[in-house]
């Protein structure tokens, strides 16, 4: 063999290896969250870095039960126009033919095989230069979308092969985070149950002792919530429940966390956030479930919660359970001194 033979072979072979321990450092980032916003955050991020592009979006399912693909909000760089419905329905032939054939597909292949997109036509105005499917466990989960790469017209073949690899990752971290928060969430309310809830409020409790940022504990409770139950049946309480729930989770930020913590008493999280701050959160929620009013059976039902605010004090909250506990206590507060009211722990 020639030197120049072995010199371009061996360059060949530090470039795989290069990739691979890639490879290996992704896996490792894509491990290491099973928090669904910034598992997506971070795969986007890591396409635009390893592919050199500027635009970089992801399709995935919102919940258990859907059956089309949304775009994320954490969409890099493409042109959205927010009145635009880009979902797409998880059983399109092209999703199908996903399944069956592991490739990335430019829109022009995909217009070669259907005559159209396939069912993917809501990605024509964002014009993605590729689409790589994710899969895991023989399901698509996701649908990765590229714009243009910076320094070439094409991708390379070396280039869809390790995007393929990625995806590969990708997916299966997509799953895992998925089926964690299957197993976290309450299926009525979609909100939190209440083990996770205590374990990110341990976490958030050692954040706060560090940072000496504030934390607060909002608890709360629907008002003569049996008498929903008694007076039209279960499934109006369930309604019920589920108008509160819905409320609490638009009422709250994307770092707090709602958990519904029993039957009717819900319970939130707000990090750097101090109790007169709090309270003014509780009470906006108050006014607006007060205000709400929950349709059922043609009748329109009127709602009411009880409230009780705390803030984490690192001196007196050795536990988790300590602050909840005073936020508890200033619920039952706002019971005693006749509901529909909110209360600070002392
Ligand atoms: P208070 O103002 O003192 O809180 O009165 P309340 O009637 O809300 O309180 P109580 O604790 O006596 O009643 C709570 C009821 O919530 C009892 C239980 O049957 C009902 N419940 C608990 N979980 C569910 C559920 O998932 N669905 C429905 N429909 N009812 C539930
Ligand atoms: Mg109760
Ligand atoms: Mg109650």
């Amino acid at each position: 063999m020639e030197n120049s033979e072995i010199d371009a072979l061996r360059d060949e072979y530090e470039k795989q290896l290069f990739d691979l321990k890639q490879l290996l450092e992704i896996s490792k980032s894509l491990n290491s969250t099973l928090d669904y916003g910034i598992l997506i955050e971070s795969i986007l991020y890591i396409i635009m870095g390893q592919m050199r592009v500027l635009k970089a979006a992801l399709y995935a399912k919102k919940g258990i039960d859907s059956t089309r693909f949304s775009l994320h909000r954490n969409y890099k760089g493409f042109d959205i126009d927010h009145e635009h419905d880009y979902g797409i329905p998880d059983d399109v032939p092209a999703i199908r033919l996903f399944a069956r054939e592991t490739r990335c597909w430019t829109l022009d292949e995909l217009r070669a095989r259907f005559g159209d997109l396939g069912g993917l036509e809501p990605l024509e105005s964002m014009g993605p230069c590729l689409v790589v499917p994710l899969k895991a466990k023989g399901v698509i989960n996701g649908l990765l979308l590229l714009g243009e790469q910076i320094l070439s017209d094409d991708f390379s073949d070396y280039d869809k092969d390790y995007l393929l690899n990625i995806a590969i990752l990708a997916s299966i971290a997509i799953n895992n985070a998925f089926l964690f928060e299957m197993t976290t969430t309450d299926m009525m309310t979609k909100l939190r149950m209440k083990h996770y809830f205590y374990t990110v409020l341990v976490e958030k409790m050692e954040e706060s002792a560090f940072s000496e940022k504030p934390l607060s504990v909002i608890m709360c409770d629907i008002d003569f919530f049996k008498k929903f139950n008694d007076a039209y049946g279960h499934s109006c309480g369930d309604e019920v429940l589920k108008s509160v729930a819905k409320l609490i989770q638009n009422q709250t930020r994307s770092v707090d966390v709602a958990a519904r913590y029993g039957g009717e008493e819900f319970c939130m999280l707000l990090p750097d956030t101090d109790s007169a701050t709090a309270w003014r959160i509780a009470e906006r929620i108050r006014t607006h479930v007060e205000g709400m009013g929950v349709d059922y059976d043609g009748q329109r039902l009127s709602v009411t919660l009880s409230l009780g605010v705390a803030q984490y004090d690192p001196d007196r909250d050795l536990t988790a359970k300590s602050v909840i506990d005073r936020a508890d206590k200033a619920m039952y507060l706002s019971k005693q001194n006749g509901r529909n009211m909110v209360s600070a722990a002392r």
